[in-house]
């Protein structure tokens, strides 16, 4: 058996504990406790040692894209996503051909076994194509089509040991029979939408629990039309993304909506290939896009392209732009995503029996080490 212990500050059961011992045994968390001083044989942190960020939506970064179909590319991104903090992830695919969806499945499927990889993929994200054109955003419109539940059950059935969220519109043909069919196994997820409050609300009751990027590609709220957006706040038993780059969504946005729906939100980066990467030209499946100074990722029309976000940013301008206190903000990055994928018992705390996914960030919430199933990454 290997064990280490980490000694310092940590985010456990919700506060932030001074002077905490964390003994790590074989890529598990075992006991912790109050120590006063270091012992001889554990390491001292200086900075705060919270739960490993867990990202549900995420496409890509340095350079590669889980739609590249390729091993190498998988790897790219889970590495350069480990780095920043992010220690479990959902692979998020696009709208594509069947040949190119299946092509990126098999290729998350096959990275997803290997040991190799740096960030844990614990489950794949189909961001369509059962989506609405009219909602699209930066996704291929030739792809979007009706609903099929071949297609999904194939699928699945490629991937069987990891968990699957898909984003749907509840107006498109055949996804009521989808989510029907589907329900206990799949998490469905509203997003790329032109429904209305009640269609929104219907999809619940459908089966549907989760809202993707909650603001973006859907009906916004009203006073007199709610839409998805004010389906999301008052259906409490539904989580929510945010990508909190503070450009998808105002800072003053990002901070309404947490304290609308209290351990409902999760933090997501939506990343693109160009996350970690410099100013320029990049590809989108069948777009190009480009990345400007300010970090924003756009089409040439002006259509935002997913973003350049890392988790560790994530949760940074949660405190620096929305102005929200870290306690409040960790569990967004942490216990609500693995309670959406249903990993809540092993993943997104520092407790007795959980993964040993820790990562440490200073106190400007930069991320200075990472550990995977106690595995330091270097
Ligand atoms: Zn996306």
């Amino acid at each position: 058996m290997t064990t280490q212990r980490l000694w310092g500050r940590a985010f456990v059961g919700g506060s932030i504990r001074e002077r905490t011992l964390i003994t790590i045994e074989d890529g598990q968390i075992g006991e912790i406790r109050e120590f006063a001083q270091a012992p001889a044989d554990a390491t001292r942190i200086a900075d705060l040692i919270v739960p490993g960020l867990i990202d549900i939506h995420v496409h890509g970064g340095d350079g590669a894209d889980f739609m590249d179909g390729a091993d190498e590319a998988v790897g790219r991104v889970s590495s350069f996503h480990a780095r920043n903090g992010t220690t479990t992830m959902a692979a998020t695919t696009l709208s594509g051909s069947r040949g190119d969806l299946r092509s990126a499945v098999m290729s998350i499927t096959r990275a997803s076994r290997s040991a190799r990889q740096s960030a844990e993929i614990c489950a794949i994200h189909l961001e369509g194509p059962y989506i609405s054109a009219k909602r699209a955003g930066a996704q291929s419109v030739e792809s979007i089509r009706p609903a099929d539940i071949q297609e999904i059950g194939a699928l699945i059935n490629e991937a069987s040991h990891l968990r699957f969220i898909i984003t749907v519109a509840p107006e498109i043909e055949g996804v009521r029979a989808l989510i029907e069919h589907f329900r206990k196994q799949i998490v469905f997820s509203i997003g790329h939408t032109s429904a209305d409050y009640s269609e929104a609300v219907a999809a619940l009751d459908w089966g549907a629990s989760h809202f993707t990027h909650l603001f973006n590609a859907m009906t916004g709220m009203h006073h007199r039309e709610p839409g998805v957006v004010g389906a999301a706040l008052v259906s409490a038993a539904a989580t929510a993304e945010l990508i909190a780059d503070g450009i998808h969504v105002h800072p003053a946005v990002m901070r309404i909506a947490t304290l609308a729906m209290p351990n409902r939100i999760a933090l997501v980066t939506d990343a693109v290939r160009a996350a970690g990467m410099p100013q320029g030209k990049y590809k989108l499946y069948d777009h190009e896009f480009t990345v400007t100074e300010s970090g924003g990722a756009r089409l040439g029309d002006g259509t935002l392209a997913g973003s350049t976000l890392t988790m560790q940013r994530a949760v940074q301008n949660m405190v620096e732009l929305a102005g929200l206190p870290i306690e409040l903000v960790l569990p967004l990055a942490t216990e609500v995503p693995a309670r959406i994928l249903g990993i809540g018992d092993r993943k997104g705390r520092i407790a007795a029996g959980y993964d040993a996914d820790l990562v440490v960030l200073t106190s400007k919430f930069e991320v200075s080490r990472v550990f995977v199933r106690g595995r330091e990454l270097r």
